[in-house]
């Protein structure tokens, strides 16, 4: 069987107007700059405060999360490529708690993302939870990848993609990107991914 993996962070969900608000919210950011997590990244660490950049990541992933949307087109892009015969994976790098900050449970706010976003209801993508996986590292993430057998493989980081085996079919989601490298098959809006192509 064919089986497409995918990525969680930033891939099946944007995070930018949450981070804005989250920053907004712990008066971390001024109101004028733009509504990405980018550029709430980069304020932070312009002014040495990567510290705060990571305990908001926290709060974002950890009780923010239920709010984000879900990356545009991502949902109908996926019922396309299952109903193709793809059977559906998801797995994220993902620790447990965040480092800094309340010890929220990262990986039961991520599902109760994807359950409010239909990924488990009979009229959504009913998908089977066993296809959910939470890594703590990116080499353990990989193997998973390939162990569970994924013939392809969406990432936003290639980072991520340079790890795995060459002979799982590798896709770039790089959202808002016109220009992309030539590694891989890539994209930069779900509505643009030649899906009927690749699929
Ligand atoms: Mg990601």
């Amino acid at each position: 069987m064919r089986k497409l993996g995918l990525d969680f962070d930033n891939t099946l969900i944007n995070y930018d107007l949450i981070f804005y608000e989250t920053a907004r919210e712990f008066k971390l950011i001024p109101k004028d700059i733009k509504k990405s997590k980018n550029a709430v990244r980069n304020y932070l660490i312009n002014k040495n405060e990567e510290k705060k950049f990571t305990e908001l990541q926290g709060e974002v992933y950890g009780s923010k999360i239920i709010n984000a949307e879900q990356s545009p087109g991502m949902f109908e892009a996926l019922k396309f490529i299952q109903d193709k015969g793809y059977e559906l994976a998801i797995v994220s790098h993902k620790t447990k708690n965040p480092i800094i900050g309340p010890k929220y449970n990262l990986h039961k706010s991520a599902l109760s993302w994807l359950e409010k976003n239909k990924f488990f209801d009979k009229e959504g993508l009913f998908m089977n939870k066993n296809n959910v996986f939470f890594e703590p590292t990116k080499e353990e993430k990989v193997k998973r990848i390939e162990y569970i057998g994924c013939t392809h493989f969406i990432d936003d980081l290639p980072s991520i993609l340079n790890l795995i085996k060459k002979d799982i079919v590798k896709i770039h989601y790089n959202p808002g990107k016109e220009n992309l490298s030539d590694n891989y098959l890539k994209f930069s809006k779900w509505g643009k991914l030649k899906y009927k192509e690749i699929f």
